[in-house]
């Protein structure tokens, strides 16, 4: 430990007088003093892991990785961090999958929150892997467990979390720290709307329970706050009975306004029984001729053969894809399919597009993973990823769609388009995610992957990211007042403008009381931290 230590400190050391900013290490360095249960590594494979992201787009280097074995070690390289006049910058680092940089920091530390990692060497931290209380109903689970960790653990009691990300090989520290939505956020609120309590250590190395009875003004910070005011130790999650299966549908619209009709009506029903209403709604735009041609095979009945192709043709080539869910057990094993009929027979699609298939609960929920797993073999998981998020308000959807999928995209997508809409209402009131102001709506997500060798200009990054800065544009000049989702920006000016002023002054107070150094999350390009 020692040895690994002092190693440390000279690798910090170095980085300071090779002209690195954010690091003034002194021989009082309060990190020369500081003892770890876990461990504080300058082992080169750690700094690159700590370096990158899923993005691929920006990379810096810290000038060290912590691996706690404890809270308290969060805690004391915290405080470490905030002693003038040799303070330096700490990022937690989830799963590492943000977009532009979030998790990284240049000259300082971070923490590496993922509890596999550091199992066989963690002490208390190890021994915090989910808790379940069945009586209860939550979980208790470490700020760096994955979902997917938590659902298998859930599950052994019959329960799981209801409100999810489409993909489950995130932290459950990194979607609290945004939102985590997926198609059953109209119903059950983002996953910040499903947490009863969290464990923070905040920016000034204090180790604070909070909830909406205690600390609420930390709890609410902390839920869709970016990293900026502490580090999500334990979070409690709400469980319900898991369901054993789920019917799995998709149906196909050429036209956008029975679409986006549609998908309104299923999110309106939130109130009524489960039967009367379906679990998950979705739904993904396809302008791009290859997706539509590659798809045919798979996505539509055999019974049914369709040409796809052929549906677009009155609509600029662009179609709408609804993905619903019902979930069921045995005890409406019976009446699923009465109940699924009754729901589609109100819709407006073209009815010879619908596709049903009937999967284990688990499966459904980890469908993108096998998604990652294919795209792994063939070499485009490891690519760029210039995504874009956007949170887009129901009145403007459709100057939307007239501006964006049917005209800047130009029939080419390189990823999926996600599209559904959600109610405001489920997202709690007081926490420091950014929505726009309306009682409805959508998220639109560009999922894009750029290619590297490749002699197709519309898929290169150049070209992508091109398209992403026209797109905000065209928002911007058409007064569709989007919000991103994930955020990024390089400027206060922006982030002003992002969380707006009153938003804004409540975020720039939060940080004031809970990370006065800015020491936390510098890869958010928020706050630049005080030397
Ligand atoms: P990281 O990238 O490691 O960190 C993100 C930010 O959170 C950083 O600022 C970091 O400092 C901070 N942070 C991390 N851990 C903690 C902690 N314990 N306490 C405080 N701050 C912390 N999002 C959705 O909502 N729905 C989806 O369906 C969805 N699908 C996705 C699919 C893929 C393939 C990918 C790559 C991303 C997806 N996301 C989705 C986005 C994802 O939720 C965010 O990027 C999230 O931050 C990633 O979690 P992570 O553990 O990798 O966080």
């Amino acid at each position: 430990e020692l040895l690994l230590l002092s190693l440390a400190i000279s690798r910090l050391i170095a980085a300071v007088l090779g002209g690195g900013s954010g690091l003034t290490l002194t021989p009082n360095n309060p990190l020369h003093l500081t003892t770890f249960d876990g461990h504080l590594t300058t082992d080169a494979s750690a700094l690159s892991a700590a370096s990158r992201d899923f993005g691929l787009l920006t990379q810096k280097e810290p000038s060290a990785v912590l691996r706690p074995a404890s809270v308290q070690d969060i805690a004391r390289l915290i405080r470490a961090a905030n002693n003038k006049p040799s303070s330096f910058p700490v990022s937690a680092r989830g799963h590492g999958h943000s977009i532009n940089g979030q998790a990284q920091t240049a000259n300082g530390v971070v923490v590496d929150m993922i509890r596999r990692h550091s199992k066989t060497t963690l002490g208390e931290a190890a021994s915090y892997g989910p808790r379940v209380s069945a009586e209860g109903r939550y979980v208790d689970v470490w700020g760096g467990e994955l979902w997917i960790d938590v659902l298998n653990a859930t599950l052994e009691f019959g329960l799981a979390p209801n409100s999810w990300t489409d993909y489950l090989y995130l932290t459950v520290g990194g979607t609290l720290s945004n939102a985590g939505i997926s198609g059953q956020a109209f119903n059950h609120g983002p996953q910040i709307s499903n947490v009863h309590e969290m464990d923070v250590v905040s920016g000034k190395g204090e180790v604070l329970t909070c909830s909406r009875e205690e600390n609420r003004e930390l709890f609410h910070a902390v839920l869709g706050g970016l990293g900026q005011f502490g580090i999500i130790t334990r979070a409690r999650i709400a469980l319900e009975p898991a369901p054993k299966r789920v019917k799995w549908i998709r149906v196909l619209y050429s036209n956008f306004s029975a679409f986006t009709e549609d998908q309104e009506y299923l999110i309106s029903l939130h109130a009524k029984p489960s039967s009367q209403k379906f679990d998950y709604v979705e739904g993904f735009v396809i302008v791009d001729e290859g997706l539509i041609n590659n798809w045919r095979s798979s996505f539509f009945s055999p019974k049914n053969p369709v040409k796809i192709s052929s549906l677009g043709g009155t609509n600029g080539g662009v179609l709408y894809c609804l993905e619903i869910t019902k979930n069921y057990d045995e005890s409406n094993a019976d009446s699923v399919d009465q109940e699924v009929e009754d729901l589609l027979s109100e819709l407006q699609y073209i009815p010879a597009t619908e596709f049903t298939t009937d999967l284990p609960y688990v499966d459904f929920l980890d469908r993108v993973h096998k998604a990652e797993l294919k795209l792994r073999a063939k070499g485009l998981w490891d690519v760029p990823h210039p995504w874009l998020n956007l949170f887009v308000p129901k009145s403007k959807i459709a100057e939307f769609d007239e501006g964006v999928f049917k005209g800047i995209l130009g029939k080419k997508t390189s990823g999926p388009i996600l599209i559904y809409p959600m109610n405001k209402n489920k997202w709690e009131e007081g926490t420091s995610v950014v929505t726009p102001d309306e009682d409805v709506f959508y998220l639109v997500a560009l999922l894009r992957s750029a290619l590297e060798d490749t002699q197709d200009r519309t898929q290169t990054l150049e070209h992508l990211t091109n398209q992403n800065r026209r797109i905000l544009a065209f928002c911007q000049d058409s007064n569709i007042q989007v919000k991103q989702y994930l955020p990024h920006y390089t400027s206060s000016e922006e982030w002003r403008a992002h969380f707006g002023p009153q938003r804004w002054d409540q975020f720039r107070r939060r940080k004031m009381e809970f990370d006065p150094k800015h020491i936390l999350a510098t890869g958010q390009r928020i706050f630049s931290m005080e030397m």
